[in-house]
């Protein structure tokens, strides 16, 4: 316990970028790897002006126990620098990016410790360490990050990867409550990227989503909202905000819509101690990472509700990038199809290891989830030893 509750290695560097005024201004850039017995680091790069050490640490550490959930072979990795994206041109987001990336390469690489997209930063930024970490090496290396664009290595599905295994894991939840998945009504709280996923997959699959929101304003249809038009508008618009069909209502009360299935995919905290009680729904799949507070979380257990926790909920997104990494070592491009089988497939056997250690241990699944996590990192610790 008290060996990972630290992380292994923790990386702050400064990072002196030339702004396009002349002036020069320096930057914090953190790289944590929290533990890596089961594999090399994995996780994202967040830009932010409020990143600190300390929450790169924390998700650092989330992303061990995710990864070991979904028996990929990864250890916990997570970076970021403290900035606002917003108000960089491109080219300082270039510059930025690129001296950053030298700072770390000595701790990151295909085999050490392998970055990807998180908020505010995306496939071009990774193109960006993709060029500057090859350059540095001598060769180019696609396998050092995953989430890049698809012309230099990235893997088709790995956009809606999130969404889809959010998708799987709310169906498979729904099938042990013995409701069939084109009963279900669906709520979506955040209509970004694993929200659109996860409706649109959800909708494949025969569901009827009932209520959208994004941080401006929510959609309620209980008769069903069309979420290709839906996407549309957002994608359009920027927004729900006048979407042709539906009740417009504020984004929060998406939360206490009646349904089968809610999924908080927008930002942590989202579901409180406060409104708990008006959540109407029989499963709650977590899309964001956090989206319930420990209190939240009782309120609901203590209602029967089912919680699917977002180590399992949302790691379709470390899976596929899992699966765009083997093809870069490997030189192989997969068909879309493949893709998606190999998600599905490993996040319904995700999810029914953790349904059966949660009817094990008598516990609701995000304990369940934990467990079994902490189980896989420290036996791959103890097989490796302590050493010298
Ligand atoms: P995103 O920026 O694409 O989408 C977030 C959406 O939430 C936006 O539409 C925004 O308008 C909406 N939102 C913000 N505040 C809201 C509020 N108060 N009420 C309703 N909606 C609100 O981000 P994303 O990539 O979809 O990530 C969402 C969450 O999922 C984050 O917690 C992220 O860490 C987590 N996550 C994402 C991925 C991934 O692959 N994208 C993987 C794992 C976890």
């Amino acid at each position: 316990m008290e060996w990972l509750r630290r992380p292994q290695r923790a990386v702050v560097v400064s990072v002196p970028v030339r702004m396009d005024d002349g002036s020069i201004q320096v930057f914090t850039g953190y790289r944590v790897q929290h533990n890596t017995a089961r594999g090399p680091a994995k996780g994202g790069i967040r830009y932010h002006p409020h990143v600190t050490l300390d929450e790169v640490t924390a998700l650092a550490m989330w992303m061990t126990w995710k990864c070991a959930v979904l028996e990929v072979p990864y250890g916990g990795g997570k970076g970021g620098i403290a900035c606002d994206p917003s108000r960089l041109s491109r080219g300082e987001l270039e510059r930025l990016t690129r001296r950053f990336t030298w700072e770390i390469a000595d701790f990151i690489g295909p085999y050490r410790d392998i970055p990807a997209p998180d908020v505010y930063t995306n496939s071009q930024v990774m193109a960006w360490v993709l060029d500057t970490y090859s350059q540095r090496v001598g060769h180019p290396e696609p396998a050092v990050v995953t989430g890049k664009p698809l012309e230099l290595g990235g893997s088709p599905g790995r956009e809606a990867a999130t969404g889809e295994g959010c998708a799987v894991c709310a169906e498979q939840a729904l099938r042990r409550l013995g409701i069939p998945v084109e009963r279900a009504r669906v709520a979506v709280q955040g209509f970004g990227n694993v929200g659109i996923y996860t409706a649109l997959a959800l909708a494949r699959r025969g569901a009827r989503i009932v209520a959208a929101s994004d941080s401006r304003v929510g959609v309620v249809d209980p008769r069903g909202l069309d979420v290709e038009a839906l996407v549309a508008h957002k994608r359009r618009t920027g927004s729900l905000a006048g979407f042709a069909a539906g009740t417009p209502v504020a984004p929060g009360d998406v939360l206490a819509v009646e349904c089968e299935v809610l999924v908080p995919a927008a930002l942590e905290g989202a579901v409180h101690e406060e409104n708990a009680g008006s959540v109407r729904a029989a499963v709650v799949c977590e899309g964001a990472n956090g989206p319930l507070t420990p209190q939240a979380d009782r309120v609901l257990r203590r209602r029967g509700i089912v919680v699917v926790p977002d180590i399992l909920a949302n790691a379709g997104g470390v899976t596929v990038s899992y699966l765009e990494w083997v093809q870069a070592l490997q030189g192989q491009t997969w068909e879309l199809d493949r893709v998606q089988q190999e998600l599905e497939r490993r996040m319904s056997r995700a999810f029914q290891q953790v349904w059966d250690k949660a009817r094990e241990l008598d516990s609701d699944l995000r304990e369940a989830a934990m467990v079994l996590a902490v189980e896989r990192v420290v036996q791959a610790m103890r097989l490796r030893g302590l050493w010298p």
